[in-house]
């Protein structure tokens, strides 16, 4: 499912030509914000009231679902008073609590659809919390919408997408129609395309994405995007993945891999408590000869040492270091323990 349109609504002609251009490939669903969150003010911040009769207007021509975001009670009052059909909330609102309890209580006993963005943070808590929060007004119909996370790094995309995070939501909820916004993650037009087909490879429901009838003119969010045009030839070229299927030979062939799989994590667990195992006496003996449990030199070494054997092996630097870490922290836990709770040795 594709829900685009322009980042603002600007003007009664710009909704309109854009609606046009997208409900001409089969786009059903509008988007289009009428209040915009700016870093600074006295750009252009929405057309506000007016804009949601230009929405309706899109609604009665062309039979296409209008959606837009809102950041207050007011907004959700003024939406459900102009029939807007679904409405989202933005990364910044998601990020405060007090606005999100807000528009819960504006939304409860409605049944309009809302989607919740992730938060600006990487936190998935806060995500969670503001679907909790609707969920307990009543909004049954729930989904979310992964826009990436700001980042101090210096990265390519406009927002990181942190995927890792996006899985962790999927997987505790599985039924919860989601899509990712490669637009604003990816920040401008070039990166659209991969963005899309890696939601489309994690097998999330649907994509919302910036479409503007000319996008140089666009008051906010130029840079990233599209004509419908663009946007039909962009859908195009992504491949759709089916989440399962029922074929024989790939299904005996999948059963074959992951009972490798399974095999090799027994394994895995295996080695990793025997090395905690020998942890735990490297502890003890420490212990005995009074000496600390960290010794960051030896810690450097056994790291840059795995480092450049994963390397060999074709292991990324940053996927050893991540494992190893997380061993090491055990090992020193462990360690910490038996510093701490035994009498002394004597
Ligand atoms: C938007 O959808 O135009 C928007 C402001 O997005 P976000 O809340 O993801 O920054
Ligand atoms: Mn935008």
């Amino acid at each position: 499912m594709v829900i685009a349109g322009p980042c603002s609504a600007e003007s009664e002609e710009q909704v309109m030509e854009t609606a046009r251009g997208l409900a001409a490939f089969g786009i059903h669903v509008l988007r289009a914000g009428v209040w915009k969150p700016r870093t600074h003010p006295g750009c252009f911040e929405g057309a506000g009231i007016p804009a949601l009769k230009w929405l309706q207007r899109v609604k009665k021509e062309l039979g296409m679902k209008v959606a837009t975001e809102v950041a207050s009670a007011g907004h959700v009052y003024a939406c459900l008073k102009y029939g807007i059909d679904m409405v989202w909330i933005g990364a910044r609102t998601t990020a405060n609590p007090f606005l999100v309890q807000e528009i819960a209580d504006a939304l409860e006993d409605t049944d309009i659809p809302v989607l919740v963005k992730n938060p600006v943070n990487p936190d998935l808590d806060l995500w969670i919390g503001a679907l909790e929060r609707l969920n307990r007004a009543g909004v049954t119909k729930l989904g979310v919408i992964h826009r990436g996370f700001s980042t101090s790094q210096k990265i390519a995309y406009r927002n990181d997408p942190i995927w890792k995070i996006a899985i962790e939501l999927r997987t505790r909820y599985p039924s919860l129609p989601f899509f990712a916004d490669p637009s604003h993650m990816g920040g401008s037009r070039e990166y659209l395309q991969e963005i899309s087909q890696w939601a489309l490879d994690l097998g999330l429901e649907g994509l919302m994405v910036e479409s503007h009838c000319d996008p140089s003119c666009a008051l906010s969010d130029a840079k990233q995007q599209l004509t419908p045009p663009e946007l039909k030839q962009m859908l195009e070229s992504l491949v759709v993945r089916d989440s399962d299927t029922d074929n024989d030979a790939y299904r005996s062939g999948i059963d074959a891999l992951r009972s490798r799989i399974d095999v090799i994590d027994e394994g895995l667990l295996a080695t990793l408590a025997s090395r905690l195992e020998i942890s735990r006496k490297i502890g003890t003996y420490k212990k005995e000869h009074n000496i600390a449990i960290i010794q960051a030199s030896r810690w450097d070494s056994i790291l840059e040492k795995m480092i450049a054997e994963g390397a060999a092996l074709g292991l990324s630097r940053e996927f050893v270091t991540a494992v190893f870490t997380a061993i090491h922290e055990e090992s020193v836990r462990v360690q910490n323990d038996i510093l701490a709770n035994d009498t002394p040795v004597q």
